[in-house]
This record gives C-alpha cells, structure tokens and sequence, in this order.
C-alpha cells in the first residue's frame, strides 16, 4: 500500500498562514476532533484529565496504516492537500499538516491507530521532531486513539497564562457542541477525571440535535430548512472545480416561540465549520427585524455548504474566520430562506404546538369549565369540512377580539388588532406614501425637536403663526381618521421613520373590542396569512394561538374506549 501522506511543497507552506494554533485544551480537542471527523468517524470518545494535562481522543474513522502513522506528526504532512491548486479545494476540516506536529513539541504525543481495512494495529510514540520513536503492534478496534499528555509541559509560562481549570472545561464543552451541531449524526462521549461527563446522541438534522444543546427550546419551536441554491457565477479560473449548486441548512427558533437576550445563539457555519462572519449575522440580525420584542435576538442557525472555491480560510490560522467570494449574493439567498422559514405556508401550516403557554391555557381551561364562545349564528350551515386543505375559515369572534379560525388541522385564535397591525406595518413599509390633506392640520405649542421630527419622516411642516404650526400632509393610512392631530403628535415624540411606520399600523388597526362579521374576519385572515412575518407583531407579540387537533383530543380524552369511560 502506498503512502498517501506526503510533505508540502515550500511554495505551499507559504501559502498557509503560518500561526500558533494550539493554545489551549480546547484548541487541542479541536484539531484532534476535526481529525476524527476528517477520517470519517461516527462515535467520538474525548477523555480529558485537566490536573494531569492530558487529553485522549477515540474514534472509529478510517484509521492510518503504518507508513502514515509514522508519517503524520512530521512537519506539514497531509494527506488532505498535495499541491497549491488544492487550496481552492478543501473539502476537510484540516489540510495544514500542522497539528501534529505542533502537538509534539508542545506536548507528548502517542497514536494507536488500525485502517478499516487492515487486520493489524499499531501504536507510535512520536519525538520532538514528530519523527516516530517507538513503534510496535497493538490490538485495538478499527479507528484511531490519541493521546496528548504533559500539554505544555516544556512552557511553563504559557500553562500559567490560561484560565482555570474549569473555565478551560467549559471552552471544550462549547467546542464540542458547536462542532456536534454542525456533524449531528456523529455519537459523542465525553469523559472527565474518568467518568463520564456529557453524551451527545446523533440526530438526522441539527434541529433535531439543538435541544439536547439548549434545553429550553422544543423542536416544535423550531422551523427547519434545507435549501439547494444555485452557484453565483464564478470568475473562470477555478470553475472547473465548483459543483452546480450549494446547499443551506437553517434552523430558526420561530420569533413567536423562542428568542434571546443576547445574539449568543446567531451561529453561521461554512462546510462544517462554525465560523464567525460578522457580515453574515448583520444579515440574520436584520433578516428578524421587527419580528421580535425589543433587544430581543432570534436563535438562528446557518449552515452553508458551498464549493470550496468560494472561501478563502486562510483568514486567521485557527480557521475561525473566512472570506466569502460574491457575499452579497450569499446574504441575498440567507435572507430570502429566513423569510420563507419564517412564514406560515402550506407545507409549515400543521406544526408542533406543544409549547408550555398551550398546556397552560388547556390546563387553564380545563379548571374554568370552557371558553366563553359564542357561534356566529349565520355560520350554522356550513361547519363541517373546509373546502381546501390549507386554508383557515373564520367561524366566530370572542370578545369581539379574538377571530376564531378552523383548518384541517385544528383551530387557531388570532388577535385581531395586532393581526391587523402586521398587515398594515407591511403595507407602510412596502409602500410609504405622502398624501397632503386640505385644510391642513394645526397643531399648537411644538418644540423644535419636534418640528425637526416630523420633517425627517416626510411630513411637510411650516409655522402658521404664534406657537402655531400647519401640516400640509400626512401619511396615507391617517387620512380617514378622525385622531389625525393626535397621530402626528404622536409621531413627533421621536423614532426613525421605521418606529412611525409601527405607530402608524399601531393606531389604524382594528381595534380589540370592535365587533367583526364573518367577511371582515375572513379578509383579515387572508391578508395576515400572505405576510411576510405573520407569526408577531411588529413589536413582538405572538398573534395567534394554535390549538391542534391532536392536542384537542387528547385533552378531550378522545382515546378512551366508550364502554370503559361509561363504567360498563
Ligand atoms: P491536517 O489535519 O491538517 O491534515 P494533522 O497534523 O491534524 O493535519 O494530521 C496529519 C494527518 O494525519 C492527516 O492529514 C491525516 O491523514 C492523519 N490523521 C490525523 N488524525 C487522524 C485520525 N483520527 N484518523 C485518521 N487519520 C488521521
Ligand atoms: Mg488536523
């Protein structure tokens, strides 16, 4: 068998951005980690002795023959590149040849390794120079085990500049989780001091791995989405290399459901990697604008797989963070799939609704004896089935605030007013229009912070006399309205023009207590169903509540046979 590890050429070594990469134990568990993955593994093993500075990896990936295991520690051997042209081809998470070799003279390195399709395994002590020491057989399973110990033994100092112990632990532990869920399918095991520390188990998509990670997200409060997007169009030179198309996988904690106070949970990775782009998380940040209460951030999770031409890791040594070729046309496709992700559409309609306020509001419900819930009366002929599948029929209005809608599915309550706001706040922001009003407005005793307010929306403004002012327009919305002086001092309290928008959409909706017939409600529902972000406000108030049909029989214990429940 021929060897498949070989040294780079100098041309090459320079091209890499030459750098420490190893200054911790996370950074350690990193690049032996990415090494297991690199080889394919699918059960990975990670010990970790802090007080004795040790670390053992174990995983079930395709292993290394002899002739590679004495090759891999030299200085940049890889068998993951060869030549320069491979740069704009990296498919792996390594491709330096750096690793192992750093680790030996940082620390003692010993790897036991057996190929997949050998019989035999063998285990090396590696040098200083990473050249192989010592050398002999050894029974172990398919993969490989490394093992780092005494980790900066030689450097004294650089073991007294790094964090405690524990905080040490805790940097690996959010290594591991950013690397699990970019790899969901892989198993990991964790041990710590000899016991065992945390297990992740594998999942078909990182949404279905996210809550063993954060425990307070459901996966009903998640909405997943995998997208192929087309290539942008590529500067010849390396187009041989780019496939037809790139994938994205998102995962998004839906505004209504689940949201942050910080923007911890805004991920991006690229190939596999988590990385940090912070162009690319302006985009989800922005992409979530006014969906979510105020400094409120989304859980949002990208995963871009897109032909290695298109990045440039060579950007810091720790491979943390990229350039993106054409980054305009990639921000362009993140924001459309969040938009899609985030609206209610035939094929998201019947989703999970299990979340704790549903159980609350049944349990709620169950201890009052029902909802107070009056049938339109117009409305007794037609209740049964709904003509298409997808669509949600108003049936009656409670409290002359709620709409409440059938579909296939189960029932929803929509809160009319901010329904409407949602409604109307798109339509101002698609469509911001002047419209001058005859007589015009006057409005008494401004401050020039005021005046200078309104002028900065849009609206003309001029004095009129003493402590007297004239509007000569107004936004359209306003116009039929008999508080449109009260509207325009309201607006003149401050905000950009994005907050008058929403206060815009605010006071022109229907207000909560307005008694609706069936066709108003039914308009509404069409009109708040085609939104773009129908599941808030523009300030963040969920706007409906979904009882599924499933959870309705349950709770009405629709699965108990009859002759038991009467006793027979
Ligand atoms: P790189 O990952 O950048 O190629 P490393 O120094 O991390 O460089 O590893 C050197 C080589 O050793 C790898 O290219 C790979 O061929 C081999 N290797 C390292 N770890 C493993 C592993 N767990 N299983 C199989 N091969 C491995
Ligand atoms: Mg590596």
């Amino acid at each position: 068998m021929s060897s498949t590890i070989q040294a780079l050429p100098t041309e090459v070594v320079y091209l890499i951005t030459a750098g420490e990469v190893i200054d911790s134990f996370a950074s350690v568990v990193r690049e032996l980690v990415e090494n297991s993955l690199d080889a394919g593994a699918t059960r990975i093993v990670v010990y970790l002795w802090p007080q004795q500075w040790r670390i053992r990896v174990a995983d079930n990936g395709c292993g290394m023959n002899l002739e590679d295991l004495q090759q891999a520690a030299t200085a940049h051997s890889t068998s993951k590149i060869h030549s320069s042209d491979d740069l704009w081809n990296i498919n792996s998470l390594g491709f330096r040849g750096e690793a192992l070799h750093s680790l030996t003279t940082l620390a003692d390195l010993e790897i036991l390794s057996r190929p997949n399709d050998g019989d035999l395994g063998w285990r090396v002590v590696y040098g200083d120079d990473g050249k192989a020491q010592e050398v002999e057989a050894t029974a172990i399973a398919p993969g490989t085990v490394v093992t780092v110990s005494n980790l900066f033994g030689n450097c004294v100092s650089r073991r007294q500049g790094l964090p405690s112990a524990t905080q040490q632990m805790k940097a690996v532990q959010t290594t591991i989780h950013q690397i699990a869920l970019c790899h969901p399918q892989v198993t990991w095991q964790l041990w710590q001091n000899d016991r065992v520390w945390f297990t992740i188990s594998p999942a078909a998509t990182t949404g279905q791995l996210l809550p063993q990670i954060l425990p307070q997200v459901r996966q009903g409060d998640l909405q997943e989405l995998k997208l192929e997007i087309p290539n942008p169009q590529l500067p010849t030179q390396h187009s041989k290399l780019s496939t037809q198309h790139s994938a994205l996988n998102l995962v998004v904690g839906l505004p209504d459901r689940c949201h942050r106070h910080r923007p911890d949970w805004v991920r991006i990775a690229i190939n596999g990697r988590m990385v940090k782009s912070p162009e690319l998380e302006q985009t989800i940040l922005s992409a979530f604008h006014r969906t979510l209460p105020r400094d409120r951030y989304p859980i949002c999770l990208l995963h871009l797989f897109i032909s290695p031409d298109q990045i440039n890791w060579n950007r810091n040594p720790a491979k943390t963070e990229i350039y993106l070729n054409e980054l305009n046309y990639w921000q362009g496709q993140i924001t459309q799939a969040i938009d899609q992700a985030l609206r209610i559409d035939s094929a998201n309609f019947k989703e999970a609704v299990h979340t704790t306020r549903v159980s609350k509001l049944l349990k709620a419900a169950e201890e009052k004896g029902g909802y107070n819930f009056n049938p339109k009366p117009e409305d007794n002929t037609q209740h049964l089935a709904l003509s298409t599948q997808h669509s949600l029929k108003a049936v009656a209005q409670v409290s002359n605030t709620y709409i409440v809608a059938e579909h296939a599915s189960g029932m929803w309550l929509v809160e009319q007013h901010i329904a409407h706001e949602r409604v109307l706040y798109e339509q101002i922001c698609d469509n911001w229009q002047m419209l001058p009003v005859e007589p015009s407005i006057i409005l008494y005793q401004l401050s020039p912070a005021q005046v200078s307010q309104l002028q900065r929306i849009g609206i003309e403004i001029e004095t009129f006399g003493e402590q007297l002012w004239a509007v000569r327009n107004i936004p359209a919305l306003l116009q039929q309205r008999e508080d449109c002086a009260e509207a325009i001092l309201e607006l003149s309290w401050g905000g950009d023009l994005q907050a008058a928008q929403v206060a815009v959409a605010c006071r022109s909706a229907i207000r909560n207590g307005t008694p609706l017939n069936l066709q108003e409600m039914q308009t509404l529902l069409e009109q708040w169903q085609r939104t773009r972000n129908p599941r808030t406000c523009p300030h963040g108030r969920p706007i409906y509540l979904s009882l599924e049909e499933s959870a309705l029989s349950r709770f009405f214990r629709r699965h108990w046979v009859i002759g038991k429940s009467h006793g027979i």
